[in-house]
C-alpha cells in the first residue's frame, strides 16, 4: 500500500510547526519534506533543515523546471513543495506530512482528488493567536500585522479539511492528530491487502475441518 498525504495547515501563529515536530517525535515513521521559500532566514534556522531558502529568481527557475507539486504566495513571500522530495519519501512506502498554506493545501486535495488526510489546526482564539505570534517575537511589526489580518480569511477555510484540531494544549492537539493518522491507516480500504492475506491463511486451513 502506497503511503499518503498528511496535510497540515493553520493560520500564521497556529502552532503547526511545533505540533509537527511532536507528532514526528511520536511517529517517527512519517516521511517530511522540507518546502522551498523566498523568505529570509530567521535567527536560529538552517538552511535545508526549517526551509531551503532560495531568491525569487532561484524560486521562478524551480517553477519552470516543474519542482513543485503545489506552491503559492504567502503573506508576501513564496513557499512550494518539492515534488522530487515527496516522491522520494513515498518510494520508501511512508506517510508524508507536510505544512503548508490554505492555498497549498487546496492544490494538493485537489490533485490527489481528496486522497489525503487533511488536518486544519484552529488556534482556540484569535486573542490566543495575537498572544502567540507576538510572543514568538519572529516578524517585525509590519509583518506580525500582515499575519495576523491574513488570519481573518484563513481560519474560514477549516471547512475544507477533513479533520480540526484546536491547539489549546500541545500535548493533547498531539495526540489528536497522531490518532487521526492511525485510524486512518485502520481503515478497511486501507488494510484490504494485509486483510487477504489474513483470509488466505484461513482458507488453506479450512479443509482440515470440513
Ligand atoms: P512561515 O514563514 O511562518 O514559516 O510560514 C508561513 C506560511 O507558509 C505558513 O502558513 C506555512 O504553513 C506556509 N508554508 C510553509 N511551507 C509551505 C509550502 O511548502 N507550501 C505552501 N503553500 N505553504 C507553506
Amino acid at each position: 500500500m502506497l503511503g499518503r498525504f498528511i496535510i497540515i495547515s493553520s493560520p500564521s501563529g497556529g502552532g503547526k510547526g511545533t505540533l509537527i515536530k511532536e507528532v514526528r517525535g511520536i511517529m517517527p515513521e512519517l516521511g517530511y519534506s522540507v518546502s522551498y521559500t523566498t523568505r529570509s532566514q530567521r535567527f536560529g534556522e538552517e538552511d535545508g533543515r526549517e526551509y531551503h531558502f532560495v531568491t525569487r529568481d532561484e524560486f521562478q527557475d524551480l517553477i519552470d523546471e516543474g519542482e513543485f507539486l503545489e506552491y503559492a504566495e504567502v503573506h508576501g513571500n513564496l513557499y512550494g513543495t518539492s515534488m522530487r522530495a515527496s516522491e522520494k519519501v513515498f518510494q520508501t512506502g511512508k506517510d508524508l506530512i507536510v505544512e503548508v498554506d490554505v492555498q497549498g493545501a487546496v492544490q494538493i486535495m485537489e490533485k490527489l482528488r481528496g486522497e489525503c488526510i487533511s488536518i486544519f489546526i484552529l488556534p482556540p482564539s484569535f486573542e490566543v493567536l495575537k498572544a502567540r505570534l507576538t510572543a514568538r517575537a519572529t516578524e517585525d511589526q509590519a509583518e506580525l500585522e500582515t499575519r495576523l489580518r491574513n488570519s481573518f480569511d484563513e481560519v474560514m477555510q477549516y471547512s475544507r479539511f477533513k479533520y480540526v484540531v484546536v491547539n489549546q494544549e500541545l500535548p493533547a492537539a498531539t495526540r489528536q492528530i497522531a490518532s487521526i493518522i492511525i485510524a486512518e491507516r485502520q481503515l478497511l480500504d486501507r488494510q484490504s491487502d494485509h486483510i487477504q492475506g489474513i483470509l488466505d491463511s484461513f482458507d488453506a486451513c479450512k479443509h482440515q475441518y470440513r
